[in-house]
């Protein structure tokens, strides 16, 4: 059985997160999303209990897909499974250049832990968590960008948090 692992800060998760763990389900038997509490790109809009509870709430209908998060380095919570693969998105030049960097830091600390990408799709090749935020912030229209049933959600912790920083 091969797992894989997608990380990621989801904060919050977008449609184009959604199609890359989407994809990742059907190559491997089981997927499990893990979202990195303490990663150096979360905002202060989402908590990490926020942000893991939209992902269980959008990867719902996906069988083999299950939800975690973490506190502690990928490469360390990678040693929990037999074999993991990480699988990650890449959207342009500048997400290539971090995540090969990454890849190094995480053989580093575990030789054996690999990292695959699949490419985005071209609809979601500019679409970010930050792009959300921003979006979300000026009351933008949000569909096609998160998964519609969290839109309401994100829209009001939006609001609320331009009333706590404006
Ligand atoms: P972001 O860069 O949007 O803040 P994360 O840190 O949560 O997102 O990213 C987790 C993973 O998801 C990364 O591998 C990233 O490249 C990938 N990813 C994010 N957005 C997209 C997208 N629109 N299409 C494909 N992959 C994506």
């Amino acid at each position: 059985m091969r797992t894989a692992i997608c990380p990621g800060s989801f904060d919050p998760i977008t449609l184009g997160h959604l199609n890359i763990i989407r994809r990742a389900s059907r190559i491997f038997d089981r997927v499990i999303v893990c979202v990195m509490k303490n990663s150096a790109k979360t905002s202060q809009m989402f908590t990490a209990e926020e942000r893991t509870d939209m992902v269980r709430r959008a990867v719902v209908r996906y069988e083999n897909v299950e939800v975690d998060c973490s506190d502690i380095l990928l490469a360390e919570y990678a040693k929990q499974f037999e074999n993991p693969v990480i699988v990650k998105g890449l959207r342009a030049a500048s997400d290539f250049e971090y995540e090969f960097q990454m890849d190094l830091v995480n053989k580093n600390i575990n030789p054996s832990l690999e990292t695959m990408f699949l490419t985005a799709s071209g609809k979601y090749t500019f679409l970010s968590s930050s792009v959300v935020r921003e979006m979300a912030r000026y009351g933008a229209d949000l569909t096609g960008l998160v998964p519609s049933e969290l839109i309401e959600e994100i829209e009001r912790k939006a609001k609320q948090w331009g009333k706590n920083n404006g």
